[in-house]
């Protein structure tokens, strides 16, 4: 048996254990992280001796979920230490390959950087980081392009994103930011069929060229743009609790992963928010399992898809 074989019957064996220590110890990828969000509650509990509430059982809205961070946790909790409590729980969630995703606004980008890659280096060696420049869907899009050679010069980010309100404006604005992304040979992501439709979805990712989708999940809702992205192998990187507590899908045993998966199409599990949401990797696993809709033969699949994603490492 190779590692890799081992690797596999482990984490199958620890998922039908229900052993999250076990699936911990395991190596895994988040590729859907706004890193500012990406750290454990506990970490920053402890570290800034207070107490953080945890949120209602499900927010009423996207915005709802924005106010209770900002109340709860952004009041008292500075960036650094957020992103710093982020490395912290992908090192000890055994995340190998993790792009997190920076909402840019940087002073002085390059001190920015050299931070970055001393606290990858300190809380999370073992993790391989994946810059994503995440864009607000209702950005002034000239000011982002005329910006853009500035930042990608630094040849720091991997990947672009765009997300928050889905609605905010017509994705094919973003058309030429996304053009010179991938001149530079950025992965091109988007936030796009978490709140909205399937031909949204699919509109995205011809309009820019994308090769993957965070959330894609209303795809389910059509088997021609399912049978469309399982054609183009565009990957959905997907995040079951955060679909779940703002609404979108019912619970864990109906998720459309299932369909998705079915249909052929690269998916991956991810954390989204994990401070607010509270589910590491593992637990999203565990989570998914344990509902029933998917075994551990497939998890381990899904496990796989993600960490192809260090073929973007160089
Ligand atoms: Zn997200």
């Amino acid at each position: 048996m190779t590692n890799k074989d081992v690797l596999n019957e482990l984490f199958k064996e620890h998922l039908q254990n229900c052993s999250l220590s076990g699936l911990n110890s395991i190596c895994k990828s988040d590729l859907h992280n706004h890193f500012g969000r990406g750290g454990s509650r506990e970490y920053l509990e402890s570290i800034f001796n207070i107490k953080i509430d945890s949120p209602p059982e499900k927010f009423e809205a996207f915005s709802h979920m924005d106010e209770w961070f900002i109340e709860n946790i952004k009041k008292y909790c500075p960036y650094l230490k957020r992103l710093e409590a982020a490395f912290v729980q992908a090192a000890s969630d055994n995340i190998s390959v993790l792009a997190a995703s920076f909402g840019f606004d940087e002073e002085n980008m390059m001190a920015f950087i050299q931070t970055m890659k001393s606290l990858n280096l300190q809380f999370a060696p073992n993790t391989i980081l994946l810059p994503e420049y995440a864009l607000d869907r209702a950005c002034d899009t000239d000011r982002e392009l005329s910006r853009l050679d500035e930042v990608l010069s630094y040849k720091w980010f991997k990947s672009i994103d765009i997300s928050y309100n889905e609605f905010a404006q017509p994705i094919k604005k973003f058309k030429k930011i996304y053009r010179k992304a991938k001149e530079y040979g950025l992965i091109l992501r988007a936030h796009v069929g978490e709140f909205g439709t399937a031909d949204d979805v699919m509109e995205a990712v011809e309009e820019l060229e994308l090769d993957e989708v965070h959330h894609g999940i209303a795809a389910a809702k059509s088997e021609q743009v399912m049978k469309w992205l399982s054609d183009h192998k565009i990957q959905l990187n997907v995040c079951p609790t955060s679909n779940i507590i703002l609404r979108v899908v019912e619970s864990y045993s109906v998720h459309p992963i299932r369909q998705l998966f079915d249909y052929g199409i690269p998916v991956t599990i991810n954390t989204d928010d994990m401070l607010v949401f509270n589910q590491s990797v593992s637990q999203e696993y565990l989570n998914i399992f344990k509902s029933g809709l998917m075994n551990a033969e497939e998890l381990d699949i899904i496990r796989e898809i993600g960490l192809r994603a260090l073929e973007h490492y160089n």
